[in-house]
């Protein structure tokens, strides 16, 4: 398969393949408690479609840990199911010291590259579990200046091991200039860092449509996301799922709003298959450096 291949667009045998086997989609949400990650997957989701919750180190008030919470859900994509896993990490940064606090997110990201590779070694594969994380999507707090030392170090030391999908936490709460100029802040930050995040590519032998759309989402990166798990009454009447305000409504599923939409659309839909190439690709790396350091 060459070019775009977004989950709408997989040819019909490979759609019915991708029910029988599972086609599924790992993303990870990390970010300073109270950015609203837990309210961002529940819009993802909406909340009602839970299907499963684990948690592994349950936190108590502070927690001492970062805890590692896993959801997942099927979704139905055009017809298509794809089973979305998404790994919730509540306490990062929540530390009297947290200099270190990436590092209980990198030993995640590599214990699950080390549980695909013990099942690479076994001799029957057939039913491999695919446990690496396709993505990590960060959320920066709207403060509109630079980023954090606590946003560089933690993007610094994952950008060899996850997809790092940057977003803008509750951008509701700056108007939309204040975001153009944070967006430029950001991604200013990032280079002047050389903190490599993931590139939506661009592919130049698609329709002009998917073209638009894919530049669209490019563009839109690190994504102003405002998420909601209630609806609310517009203006003009409809019900929609947002914030009301007393100035006015900002809904999360309007692109003039807010890029949930795009980052949606990103992940279940357009870049899809790139994620998880390119999460093939940095597991490989991975796999190379760590057998090396066994000697193997
Ligand atoms: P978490 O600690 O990162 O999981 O954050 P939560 O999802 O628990 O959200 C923390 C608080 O922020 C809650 O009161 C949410 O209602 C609120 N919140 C979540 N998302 C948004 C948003 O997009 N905009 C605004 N203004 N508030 C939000
Ligand atoms: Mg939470």
């Amino acid at each position: 398969i060459t070019g775009h291949v977004g989950f709408s667009n997989l040819p019909n045998q490979i759609r019915r393949k991708s029910v029988k086997d599972g086609f599924q989609l790992t993303v990870m949400v990390v970010g300073e408690s109270g950015l609203g990650k837990s309210t961002l997957v529940n819009t993802l989701f909406n909340s009602a479609i839970y299907t499963a919750r684990e948690v592994l180190h349950p936190a108590a008030e502070r927690p001492k840990t970062v805890a590692i919470e896993n959801i997942h859900v099927d979704i139905e994509e055009n017809g298509v199911r794809l089973r979305l896993n998404v790994v919730d990490t509540p306490g990062f940064g929540d530390f009297v010291n947290n200099t270190q606090s990436w590092k209980p997110i990198l030993e995640t990201i590599e214990q699950r590259f080390d549980a695909y590779l013990s099942q690479e070694h076994r001799v029957r594969r057939a039913k491999m579990v695919d446990t690496r994380v396709d993505a990590c999507v960060y959320f920066i707090q709207p403060t509109g200046h630079s980023l954090k030392q606590i946003d560089i170090d933690f993007m610094r030391q994952l950008h060899d091991r996850v997809n790092l999908i940057p977003v803008i936490a509750k951008a509701d709460t700056m108007n939309d200039d204040e975001i153009s100029d944070f967006k430029d802040r950001i991604l200013s930050d990032l280079s002047f860092h050389n903190i490599r995040i993931f590139e939506a590519p661009i592919y130049d032998d698609d329709d002009e449509e998917s073209l638009m759309e894919c530049t669209e989402i490019a563009r839109a990166i690190p994504f102003a996301v405002v998420g909601s798990e209630r609806v609310v009454r517009a203006p003009d009447g409809r019900i929609v799922r947002g914030r009301a305000y007393p100035w006015g409504v900002v809904e999360v599923d309007n692109p003039a709003h807010c890029d949930f939409g795009k980052l949606r659309q990103m992940l279940v839909q357009t870049n899809m298959e790139a994620l998880r190439a390119h999460t093939n690709e940095l597991y490989e790396r991975w796999r190379t450096e760590r057998l090396l350091s066994m000697g193997v």
